[in-house]
This record gives C-alpha cells, sequence and structure tokens, in this order.
C-alpha cells in the first residue's frame, strides 16, 4: 500500500498546529488508514500525528489525528481522532526519538498517567485513562498536534547542543 512521506525536522511544517475534524468522513477514513500504512511501514515506529505526514489536504490545513501501534504483532492500532488530555497524574523522565528528528533521542518529563479523550476511526467517542509507554506515546503525539516536537521540552541550550549533533550526523 502507498504510504505518506514523513516529514523531516526542521521542516517548518511540524511546527503547524492541527485542526479538529469536522467529521469521520470516507476521506478521513482512507487517511487513517494510509497513516497506519505509514506507521506499519516505517521501522521502530510507534505512532504517527498527521501533522507530520504530507497528507494531501484540500485546504492545506492538517487535522487532528493520531495512530498508534507498538505491539510486538503490530495488531493493536489505536487511532485517535480530535484527542484531548487532562487531570495529568505523576510524572516520568524517559528517552524519546521521534520519526521526524531520527537519530537524536533525549529523555523528555512527561506525566506518568492522563486521562484521553478523542474519538476512534469510525467517529466513536472513547475514553480512557493511558499509562506508562502508551501514556508517554499520546503526549508525544499531541505535542506534534499542536506543532511542538519532543526537543522543544529540553532547555534551550541542550536542545541547540542536539540540534547541532543531529545535523553533523546527518552531513557525514
Ligand atoms: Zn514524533
Amino acid at each position: 500500500m502507498d504510504v505518506y512521506h514523513i516529514i523531516q525536522f526542521p521542516d517548518p511544517r511540524l511546527e503547524v498546529v492541527g485542526q479538529p475534524v469536522e467529521g469521520v468522513d470516507d476521506n478521513i477514513k482512507a487517511i487513517v488508514k494510509k497513516m497506519f500504512a505509514t506507521l506499519y511501514a516505517a521501522d521502530q515506529c510507534a505512532a504517527l500525528a498527521a501533522t507530520q505526514l504530507d497528507i494531501p489536504w484540500p485546504d492545506g490545513i492538517p487535522r487532528r489525528i493520531t495512530v498508534i501501534d507498538f505491539s510486538a504483532e503490530k495488531d493493536q492500532p489505536l487511532c485517535l481522532i480530535n484527542p484531548v488530555l487532562s487531570a495529568p497524574e505523576g510524572q516520568t523522565k524517559l528517552k524519546e526519538g521521534c520519526m521526524s528528528v531520527k537519530m537524536l533521542t533525549a529523555a523528555v518529563t512527561r506525566a506518568e498517567t492522563i486521562q484521553v479523550d478523542a474519538l476512534d476511526q469510525d467517529g466513536q467517542a472513547i475514553s480512557f485513562r493511558a499509562d506508562g509507554f502508551m501514556a508517554k506515546c499520546i503526549q508525544h503525539e499531541v505535542d506534534h498536534l499542536d506543532g511542538r516536537l519532543f526537543i522543544d521540552h529540553l532547555s534551550p541550550l541542550r536542545r541547540k547542543m542536539l540540534v547541532k549533533k543531529l545535523f553533523k550526523k546527518n552531513m557525514k
């Protein structure tokens, strides 16, 4: 199946804030399907946000969609449309990477558990509490939908150092 191109840092499109999906119609369903195909085709990919993919939106505005599956068998797809996070509890600081910032990892402080309210790929409302890797993953993806990358959580100095390292690696 055809897949989307994953936009790479420092492309300014990664800073665009996604807008809510107005209705989960056939067009949105087809996009979700292709997002999952992109996720499964990419090596070591746990999740993707619509704002990091070159989806040809008719109005040029990316929508708030994320697809997640980090199961070993790749058989536990989770699609969140218009996800809203609330009631954060606890704190973790774990290493993160990103399909749009390849070859860089950094520890990012996130809530340990969060409440998630969203629509699924059929437009049905879903509501659950996420913890562990899932909670971290969802917070990373919602950041993407808000035009934020994991490296934006670092101190300006640390971010600068990492970005410098990234460009050195890319030039080799
Ligand atoms: Zn990412």
